[in-house]
């Protein structure tokens, strides 16, 4: 197949993340990734400020990892997990009890993040069924939130930027605080907490839990909140009953500066979901983890078991790169090259501030965003970054950057010119 042939084939019959299958984006065929480099079929090498959303911390095509993969694939590259186990799996729960907040023991594999959105609202729910307060059945959170495509995950995601309008028949109805306007190093939360306060005082009787993206929300906005909000969050559902889900799906393993992001607050919640980064990008795998009071109590009430079971739960070639991928994030100095990654961000963003067209510019850990005043015209400044050799890909107003950790200075710099160049030329228009 050629490279048009190629193209034209996807564009008939493939569906890409969000798009029209009459009048889809256009799409980059990639030959192979190595390191920070996209290969493009057509020759073409991109620095990747992506990450694969969020996820492939150590670059692509990584020695270690395909080195783990290969050595369990000579084993099993699946085995049910029913009346089954195997080491992968149990070295992968060892490894994540010990990295993240003592309170959680308790480790449930899941096959994607709005899986692990899912099974951890299940969770809650069971746990709250089994102490007889079933009526504890709804969930709140803030809104500019991202926690999935699946149906409850989609229920708890932001109702305006979400999905809400086109589904909100059938979705169960949710209850929404506004976004926290207290940014991230901000002391200033007492507003922003009040009216979650207020929400929790009214509702609590049937509210099951509260979710949130710690410190960053992702998807739903690219924003950095307090960490005093986090903390003040922690409490007040302490205060009132209710569960709190930290859905560390993006900011885990590394990203936002602390291996988990509810650490910048010293929280331990009730339940966290892992994904993305997990596996170091290799593949969809992610865990929702939960501490032994939870666990025990579900175990105790009825049915007696907690009701979800999917067919690759434990996937063995997902859990030894998981392995091998977390045993690398932590031999390698992570802490300082996230914070270093973040530096170079800020020398590399800063200029933006200046630009008419740039509303907000802001750096946390290795995640830098160029916030607009209004949404970019996609098809355009794709084939501009593209041009420019770098491989970036902004949503509605923010331009952002979220590069694998063995990014070099020079990469950076790359990247960083070309988002200037693209937002001084958007403003043009
Ligand atoms: C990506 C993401 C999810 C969903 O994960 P998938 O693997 O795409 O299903 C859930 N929550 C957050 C915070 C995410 O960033």
């Amino acid at each position: 197949m050629d490279l048009n042939q190629l193209i034209e084939f996807d564009r008939e019959h493939i569906w890409h993340p969000y798009t029209s299958m009459t009048d889809p984006l256009p799409v980059f065929p990639v030959e192979k990734a190595e390191g920070c480099s996209i290969h493009l079929k057509d020759g073409r090498v991109l620095v990747d400020g992506m990450s694969s959303w969020w996820a492939a911390v150590h670059g692509y095509n990584h020695p270690v990892l395909n080195k783990a993969i290969e050595k369990q694939m000579g084993q099993m590259s699946h085995i049910m997990f029913g009346g089954l186990t195997h080491q992968p799996a149990v070295e992968l729960a060892e490894k994540l009890v010990a990295i993240t907040p003592p309170a959680f023991q308790k480790v449930f594999y899941c096959d994607s993040g709005s899986v692990a959105v899912e099974v951890a609202m299940k969770m809650a729910m069971q746990y709250w069924i089994a102490r007889q307060k079933g009526d504890k059945s709804k969930f709140a959170t803030i809104r500019s939130g991202y926690h999935g495509d699946t149906w409850n995950a989609m229920s708890v995601c932001d109702p305006d930027t979400g999905m809400h309008h086109i589904f909100n028949k059938a979705l169960p109805i949710q209850y929404f605080a506004p976004q926290p306007r207290c940014q991230y190093g901000s002391k200033d939360v007492a507003d922003d907490l009040t009216h979650m306060e207020e929400l929790l005082k009214k509702h609590h009787q049937e509210l099951a839990a509260i979710i949130l993206e710690p410190i960053v929300q992702g998807a739903g906005g690219m924003w950095f909140y307090s960490a005093d909000y986090l903390k003040g969050m922690r409490q007040l559902c302490a205060r009132y009953q209710v569960l709190l889900i930290a859905d560390e799906i993006a900011t885990g393993f590394g990203r936002t500066g602390q291996l988990f992001a509810c650490e910048h607050a010293g929280i331990e919640p009730d339940i966290m979901c892992l994904g993305k980064a997990i596996t170091g990008g290799y593949m969809s795998f992610a865990a929702t983890l939960t501490t032994t009071e939870i666990a025990e109590t579900i175990s105790k009430g009825e049915p007696g078991v907690f009701m979800h079971g999917p067919t690759f739960m434990g996937n063995p070639l997902a859990c030894a790169v998981a392995n091998a991928s977390i045993d690398l994030l932590l031999s390698t100095g992570w802490q300082a090259k996230v914070k270093h990654i973040e530096k170079e961000l800020w020398i590399g963003l800063e200029k933006c501030q200046a630009l008419p067209n740039v509303a907000d510019v802001r750096c946390l850990g290795a995640i830098g965003v160029v916030e607009l005043n209004k949404a970019v015209d996609m098809a355009v400044v794709q084939k501009h970054f593209v041009d420019l050799g770098v491989w970036v890909r902004p949503f509605g107003k923010n331009v952002y950057l979220m590069p694998p950790f063995i990014i070099t200075d020079a990469e950076i710099a790359k990247l960083c010119d070309a988002v200037w160049q693209v937002i001084n030329k958007e403003g043009e228009k």
